[in-house]
């Protein structure tokens, strides 16, 4: 395993930790303990794999970009998340996390979401299982993503906005913790990135690490064994880009996480506690979480998990800012070059490499394309006109 695991207490050097009310310290334990069985259980992997080859589509290409190389000066090599069923990274996660509920007895699953991807991808889950389904949605994102919202229902699951603070994707993620508090005894709280209390942040890494995987040996094939020089992705929460690092921590690849410039976290934040971890966190002088602005709704969060928080602190990991304008640009740059429309997430990650042509002239990057963009064409419709 090229990352390693977090300490007994759930920590990454002085980040993560679990940091719940009390009545969720027994539940968060049996998680560990169930996860941790399942993982080192090969019926368990085989009936995970069985589905990420046979449901979600895995393994999913990596494409040699030959214009878009071309127009930049340096070859990039993309990971096509965008092309997994739900059309994000998400059902890697959730796949796995919705087959350790039902191993765990539970009928029932609890999520958060903020552009609707991870919602999606729980909803469909669920359906698959035939496990009940909450979803909680900031009032603000369910107006943005609205078609997402109807996905969801249509899988059947139940949608609930939440109104409280910036109706985003931060007061939906305190509303699922809320749900999962009162009825823990049937329900498990699929949460969908490397984040929250220990053990969220590993156990969401470890089911992400097939993209780091599977990029390892495909890069391998293209670069006649070697690795790319660097290796970026969007951070969010931080899951897409904890999947591809695990592939390369062990190599002397650079990684690169790109954070939207208003969602900033290990970039203006201190460290703080907030949904049940210590990490970056962007507050104010009176250490309020701060709103984060982003354009896309998938990276509206003001906190990131605490591995990538302690990536940055020990400096195997660095971090870029974007602007909007920047991402609007890579959205278009991809879409004309390769064919490939891509979700406002990943174009971070694009728009990073764009901007910093000149200094990566001659360079491969490898770049985790985690989802694709239909869900954002409306948006960029208005935008673009
Ligand atoms: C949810 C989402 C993200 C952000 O989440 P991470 O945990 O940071 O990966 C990025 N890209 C896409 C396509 C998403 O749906």
């Amino acid at each position: 395993m090229a990352l390693p695991e977090p300490s007994a207490s759930g920590r990454f050097g002085e980040f993560g930790g679990r940091y719940v009310p009390e009545t969720l310290v027994p539940a968060c334990q049996e998680l560990e303990e169930a996860f941790r069985a399942a993982w080192a259980d090969p019926a368990f992997r085989a009936e995970l794999d069985d589905l990420l080859h046979h449901y979600a589509g895995r393994p999913s290409p990596l494409t040699d970009c030959r214009r878009l190389s071309e127009e930049l000066g340096l070859r990039v090599l993309l990971k096509r998340e965008d092309l997994n069923h739900t059309g994000s990274h998400k059902i890697n996660n959730v796949l796995g996390q919705a087959l350790l509920a039902r191993r765990m007895g539970k009928t029932r699953l609890v999520a958060e979401t903020g552009a609707g991807q991870h919602g999606v991808a729980t909803a469909t889950a669920a359906a698959l299982l035939g496990m009940e389904c909450m979803v909680y949605m900031g009032e603000v994102d369910m107006g943005r993503q609205a078609l997402n919202v109807f996905r969801m229902r249509l899988l059947g699951a139940e949608v609930v906005p939440a109104t409280s603070g910036s109706r985003t994707l931060k007061d939906a993620v305190n509303e699922a913790m809320r749900d999962w508090v009162a009825t823990v005894e049937d329900s498990h709280y699929c949460l969908g990135s490397v984040m929250g209390p220990h053990p969220y942040p590993w156990m969401v890494r470890e089911l992400h690490t097939v993209i780091g995987d599977e990029a390892r040996a495909q890069c391998s094939e293209v670069l006649d064994g070697g690795v790319p020089d660097v290796v970026t992705a969007c951070v969010g929460g931080g899951s897409n880009a904890i999947g591809i690092f695990s592939g390369f921590a062990d190599t002397a690849a650079e990684l690169v996480g790109v954070e939207p410039a208003g969602g900033a976290a290990v970039g203006r934040g201190v460290p703080g506690v907030v949904h049940g971890m210590k990490s970056y966190l962007m507050q104010d002088e009176f250490g309020q979480v701060q709103e984060a602005h982003s354009i896309s709704a998938g990276l509206d969060y003001p906190g990131v998990g605490p591995e990538h928080s302690h990536l940055a602190a020990i400096g195997r990991a660095r971090y870029e800012q974007v602007t909007d304008a920047e991402v609007i640009d890579a959205f278009q740059l991809l879409s004309r070059t390769e064919g490939i429309i891509p979700a406002l997430e990943p174009a971070h990650a694009l728009a990073w490499v764009s901007r910093d042509r000149a200094a990566l002239a001659g360079r491969t990057v490898l770049v985790n394309l985690s989802g694709r963009g239909d869900k954002d064409v409306a948006q960029m419709m208005e935008i673009l006109g």
